[in-house]
Order: structure tokens, then sequence, then C-alpha cells
């Protein structure tokens, strides 16, 4: 059972431009136009997610990201649609960043930095904010147990969606995807489909759903995150084993699982300026707006890796509103 948010189908365009300055044929699934204030790749995962919480008569929904998680905001969202209580706990560097920017926006306390980005939606949208270190992000699950009894004490049932949605009932939401992207494009001319990885699940749900309907075609997965490759490899495959209770029974083996680390950058969340001159370059000449964390990366990954002659698939998984936290990258040009 899942429930219908996200405004389906996305859809799939031709990037002209782009594809004779690099003599292949580009195109984009549009998972950014998902929806507007949940938009991008979480909403498809939250519609399985979300009916389970439902289902099992949950009342607050914990979940857990950077500070500019895409996935909090879309699962704040959602929640308040629901009428669910959000609580986010989001991970912040560390308290001398935050003061430093503090201090250069002028403000007495951190409590008083002008917030921003998903962050700025997460308020308004009156989500529970705890915001937590790398340390204890570390052992959340310990940081939800100290959390979970002041909800359940008072009789509501607390449900818990793991960072970026990313278990097998998520992914579920690309399996779906892949369907619906079969239905748009012959895939057996692709030479590879392309999307970012940060915690695993769009890329799982998306390798399983082609191969379950038949498809070869290669999926390569941009590592956004300083996680090796294999640490992914291994988290994927777990996640596909898991969809066997969902009636997808697949025997896929680590080699299908294609995840490339070299556009990973300085660390998560921070782009090089290639990747900043990727943005300005594919807004300028396609009106197509990319984002620092994900889909930058992603794209430049993909014009890197792909040969002169092929047919790619890139699939668009949305971030705009972090791509306004980082607004400070773009101030010289
Ligand atoms: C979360 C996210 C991804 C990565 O998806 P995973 O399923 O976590 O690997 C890609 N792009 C954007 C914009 C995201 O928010």
């Amino acid at each position: 059972m899942k429930l219908s948010l996200a405004k389906l189908p996305t859809v799939v365009e031709f990037l002209p431009k782009l594809s004779q300055e690099y003599e292949r044929e580009i195109f984009i699934k549009r998972d950014d136009m998902t929806e507007l204030v949940s938009s991008g790749n979480k909403i498809r995962k939250l519609e399985f997610l979300l009916a389970d919480a439902l289902r099992k008569d949950c009342k607050v929904v914990f979940t857990c990201g950077g500070i500019q998680s895409n996935h909090a905001r879309a699962t704040a969202h959602l929640a308040v649609k629901l009428g669910l209580k959000p609580v986010l706990f989001l991970r912040v560097p560390n308290p001398k960043t935050i003061t430093d920017q503090a201090i250069s926006q002028k403000c007495e306390t951190a409590e008083e930095q002008i917030p921003n980005g998903n962050l700025l939606i997460d308020k308004l949208l009156g989500a529970e904010l705890v915001t937590v270190s790398v340390q204890e992000y570390a052992r959340i699950e310990e940081i939800y147990e100290e959390h979970r009894d002041r909800f359940e004490k008072n009789g509501l049932k607390v449900y818990t969606i793991p960072e970026g949605g990313s278990n097998s009932l998520g992914a579920m939401g690309y399996v779906m995807a892949a369907a619906e992207l079969c239905t748009q494009l012959n895939l057996n001319e692709f030479d590879a489909i392309y999307c970012a990885v940060g915690s695993g699940g769009t890329y799982a749900g998306l390798l399983a759903g082609l191969r379950y309907i038949g498809y070869r075609v290669p999926v390569i997965g941009i590592n956004v995150t300083k996680s090796s490759s294999e640490i992914f490899v291994h988290k994927i495959l777990e996640i596909i084993d898991g969809l066997r209770k969902f009636g997808i029974d697949l025997s896929i083996k680590g080699e299908d699982v294609n995840i490339l680390d070299d556009f990973s950058g300085p660390a998560y969340a921070v782009p090089t300026e290639a990747d900043l001159e990727c943005i300005k370059h594919v807004a300028s000449i396609e009106g197509i707006v990319l984002d620092p964390v994900y889909t930058a990366k992603t794209f430049r990954g993909m014009l890197e890796t792909s040969k002169k002659g092929q047919k790619v698939l890139f699939i668009h998984t949305g971030g705009l509103f972090g791509l306004f936290a980082q607004a400070n990258r773009f101030a010289k040009s």
C-alpha cells in the first residue's frame, strides 16, 4: 500500500544544446518536479514509508539528516499534510562553524542565525528540530530512544524513518519509478542511466526495478559522500535483498552495482569549483538548475564518464532548496 502524494509521472526531457556540445544524446528525468515543497526523490520513498506510519497508527515521525537535508524537509512537509508531527534530528558540522556563521551574520547567538534553504522550510512547517553533533549522529538510534518517551508516554506512537528514507520499503518508490520510466522511453536504446548516491535507496530501487522488468541497461551511481563505494555496494545489495518481502525476488550481484567515488569532491555537501561551473553552465544553456550537494556532482560524473555517440539518461533528484543555502559560493560570479 502506498500513498499518492507526488505529481506523477514526472516528465523526461531531451537536452538539445548540451547533447550537441558533448556529442552524445542526453535525456533527463525530472524528479526535481515531483512536488513543490516536498520536491525531489524523497517523496517517492515517503509515499511508501508514510503509508506504513499511518497503517501502524503512528502520530509522530522521526527522521534525520544533515542540517540542509532535503529528505528531512520533504518528510516534514508530507507529515504536516498528513496530520503527523515531524521531529527532525539534524546534524550540525561542529559548534565552531555555527558561531562563525552567527558572527558573520552579526547575530548575538547561534539561535538568531537567519535560517535558509531547507532549514527555513523546516521552520515554517513547524517541525520540531533537534540538532545533533557529528558524534551523536553516529549513534542516532540511541538519540531517538532518548526522545521517544516524551511522545509515547502521552500515547503518541513514533514512526522512525532511516536517513534518506533508504530501507527496502522506501526503495519501493524507485522500483515504481523504474516502471514509470519504461512507459516513457525505450531503455534498450540507452547506454547508461546516472543517479546520485547519498544513502543508496534511490539507486537500489531503480536498479532492482529495471532488472525486475527485464532491462539490462547499466545504472551508474555517483557517490556524493566520503563513504567508500564498497560500503554502498553492500548497503544497496542489502536493500535489494529486502525487496523480496514485497515480491521482488532478484539475485543481483555486486558486479552489477556500479558506484563511482571520483566525483564526491572535498566532502559531503561541499562542491568543487568545477561543480559550481557545471551548475552555471547547465542552467544558462538548458534552463535546468542543479544543486551543489547531489545533482551537480552527478551531472559532472555523467559528462566525464559517458562517451561520444552514447545515449544517456540523468535522473534529476532535486535539491533546489539546498542551492540557496550555498548562495555565498556564487558571490564572486
Ligand atoms: C537524497 C538525495 C539524493 C540521494 O538519494 P539516496 O536515495 O539518498 O541515495 C540525490 N539527490 C537529492 C537532491 C537528494 O536529496
